[in-house]
């Protein structure tokens, strides 16, 4: 049997019948775009994270942009972030005519590590862009204290953590939502995302209402009333049909990303006390997009070929930082650990259906496969 990195079918098994039923809402209303749906979601999903405004986009990659943008940045502006992510976070702040400058991660969270920012803020610094890498909380009580001393912003890439909720030591935004805390909020609904789309899809979501104004002509051509074009914007809603489809899903994200929680909590009792790897840590918010151990001693690719040879797929998160992609050429000094953990990640099969047999299997293989 084999077995997938995500199996998306459960999930949509369970749902099948409001799934069909909002599709068919849609296609019978006619109204593809901005149509009710799209409204009804946005207040929806604003209600849920207990933020000022919502507003939805067409992916994960335009909401970074268009948040961006919205929070004045552009050419001479620099953006300080992490260099373990997927591009779209660096090309983001690229395509607005800003400059990545990549900071460590810490090798516990996989995220930037807040004590190295400081020494990379100069004065042409304007945003702090934290990622929740795999669905764990950054260390944002540290991040924000670092941006209010240096009058700078905070723009959270939340692409892979919505639903996640920060807790830290003394910290008066414990248990808040990620992409709540900083000045604007950036989500992805690409389908394997914790709250995944049947398509693509995104959302902005900020507290302030002038960010929120300018965020909305953004997605529309920059017209803030239709034909009376203002700035130069882009054309990126989020299609009713995803927005119907949303609505559906949002009403069971809690249980989902507890059901990821309780897989990554079986992966780390059957595989406590197996030497040469590292298992993630269980974060309080923390809702495990991906469940990512550190296989040691130069064994991973070893390790994921004979799973492959199983039948049982695995994916690495990321092979290369993004600061050392082709396109900079060379041109950004390495970060030490983001390289280290580059060859170790190892990313297992998980969603929120995941039963315990097929852990079990995985966890097996996996053992055997490390001798
Ligand atoms: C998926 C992802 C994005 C981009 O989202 P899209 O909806 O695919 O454009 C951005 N950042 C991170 C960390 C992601 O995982």
């Amino acid at each position: 049997m084999k077995i997938p990195v995500l199996d998306l079918k459960p999930q949509y098994e369970s749902i099948r019948a409001d799934i069909q039923e909002a599709i068919n809402r849609v296609l019978e209303s006619g109204a593809f775009i901005m149509g009710p749906d799209v409204k009804l979601f946005e207040q929806e999903v604003a209600e849920y994270l207990g933020v000022k405004h919502a507003i939805s986009v067409n992916s994960g990659t335009d909401a970074l942009v268009i948040g961006l943008k919205a929070l004045g940045i552009g050419e001479g502006d620099e953006v300080i972030t992490t260099p373990f992510s997927f591009f779209a976070t660096a090309e983001s702040i690229g395509n607005v005519g800003a400059k990545p400058v990549f900071t460590d991660i810490d090798p516990k969270s996989f995220n930037i590590n807040p004590e190295e920012i400081k020494a990379k803020i100069t004065p042409s610094t304007k945003v702090i862009m934290p990622v929740h890498l795999y669905g764990y909380p950054a260390a944002m009580g540290q991040i924000m204290d670092i941006a209010k001393e240096y009058g700078l912003k905070v723009i959270e890439d939340c692409a892979q953590s919505f639903g996640a909720r920060y807790y830290g030591t003394d910290s008066d935004l414990n248990s808040k939502f990620t992409g709540t805390i900083g000045n604007v909020g950036a989500f992805s609904f690409f389908p394997s995302k914790n709250l995944g789309a049947y398509g693509d899809g995104g959302l902005i979501v900020t507290n302030n209402d002038q960010v929120a104004e300018l965020a909305k002509a953004l997605r529309a051509h920059g017209a803030k009333k239709k034909y009376h074009n203002e700035m130069l914007g882009h054309n990126s809603r989020l299609d009713t049909l995803q927005a119907a489809i949303l609505r559906v899903k949002l009403q069971h994200i809690d249980e989902w990303n507890e059901g990821r929680r309780r897989v990554a909590k079986t992966y780390n009792q059957l595989l406590a006390d197996i030497p040469g790897i590292i298992t993630p840590e269980l974060a309080d918010g923390h809702v495990f997009h991906q469940y990512t151990i550190r296989v040691l001693d130069g064994k991973r690719e070893q390790v994921q070929q004979y799973l492959a040879s199983q039948d049982i797929s695995t994916m690495i998160y990321y092979p290369i930082p993004q600061d050392q992609l082709p396109v900079y050429q060379g041109q950004y000094p390495v970060n030490p650990m983001s390289i280290q953990l580059s060859k170790e990640v190892l990313s297992l099969p998980i969603w929120s259906e995941m039963t315990l047999d097929l852990q079990v299997m995985v966890v097996e293989k996996f053992i055997y496969a490390l001798k």
